[in-house]
């Protein structure tokens, strides 16, 4: 046997273990319903990791963010700017039942930062926190707020943290062997670090970003915002990202194939707006 093939059946063989571990440890979920938009990918969760699991593991983080803020007095319970995030976050969240009811449960919370920064996230479980910079340097109305929150809200809903985790568990169980994947005993904290550390400096892929782009879209719709603001939203976010793009642009390009999508699926939530805004 030439050297050749004997590695490429040594390299066979490895990659149908990794197969064999990824499909042992992995599941595929429905996480949300399509919706007027039509976000069917299927998804691959990793089975140890329960959406719970998740929440747990983000709650440090998101409870740190919190706590900074509220020491620095920068947690904005009461400004014109926070009570209107609220109102709308609250007509978004109604709807997010529509994409999977058990979004009727969740222990949602809604946070206004004061803060320069443009940015805005939902963390897993639906723990939204929005910087006052994005409001304020954008200067965005209501809808365009919408726009902003309900992507955040769709990530969330999609679960795309659980889903790259998952990988990044996949990646790791495949290099540790399959004795990792029926202990994970005393190395499962160290296994946990790597694989959140990974999954949360991951920018989400540019699939991730367009089922966001449209589920935020139909949830705008839903609540009664005119989806036409999630176009003059990128246009604005475009012009902030000219010279120094903030932090969220870069894991949120304004491109034009991003716009061009959102356009082309306005059509499809409209006539939810028009129900949803009649009186
Ligand atoms: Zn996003």
């Amino acid at each position: 046997m030439s050297k050749g093939s004997d590695f490429m059946r040594k390299g066979l063989v490895v990659s149908l273990l990794s197969a064999g571990i990824l499909l042992a440890g992995c599941q595929a979920v429905n996480t949300t319903s399509g919706g007027s938009v039509g976000v069917e990918r299927k998804q691959y969760m990793f089975s140890m990791l329960s959406p719970d699991e998740v929440n747990k593991m983000y709650a440090q983080s998101y409870q740190q963010t919190l706590g900074e803020a509220s020491s620095k007095g920068l947690l904005d319970k009461s400004s014109a700017d926070a009570r209107r995030v609220q109102a709308i976050a609250n007509r978004l969240i109604a709807q997010a039942p529509k994409f999977r009811p058990d979004a009727a449960q969740w222990n949602w919370e809604v946070n206004v930062i004061k803060s320069d920064e443009l940015n805005a996230n939902c963390g897993p479980g639906g723990k939204i926190i929005v910087y006052t910079g994005l409001i304020d340097q954008l200067n965005l109305n209501d809808a365009e707020i919408a726009a902003v929150v309900g992507h955040e809200i769709a990530h969330a809903l999609r679960e795309h943290s659980r889903e790259a985790m998952s990988k990044a568990y996949g990646v790791q169980m495949a290099r540790s062997g399959a004795g990792a994947l029926l202990g994970l005993g005393q190395d499962s904290m160290a296994l946990a670090d790597t694989v959140v550390n990974y999954a949360m400096t991951l920018p989400n892929s540019r699939a991730n970003e367009n089922e966001a782009d449209l589920i935020g879209l139909e949830l705008s719709a839903r609540a009664g915002y005119d989806p036409n603001a999630a176009i003059t939203l990128w246009n604005k976010m475009s012009k902030a990202s000219e010279g120094a793009p903030p932090e969220f642009m870069s894991t949120h390009p304004a491109s034009a194939s991003r716009i061009a999508s959102l356009q082309a699926a306005i059509p499809k939530v409209m006539p939810l707006y028009q129900a949803a805004a009649k009186p």
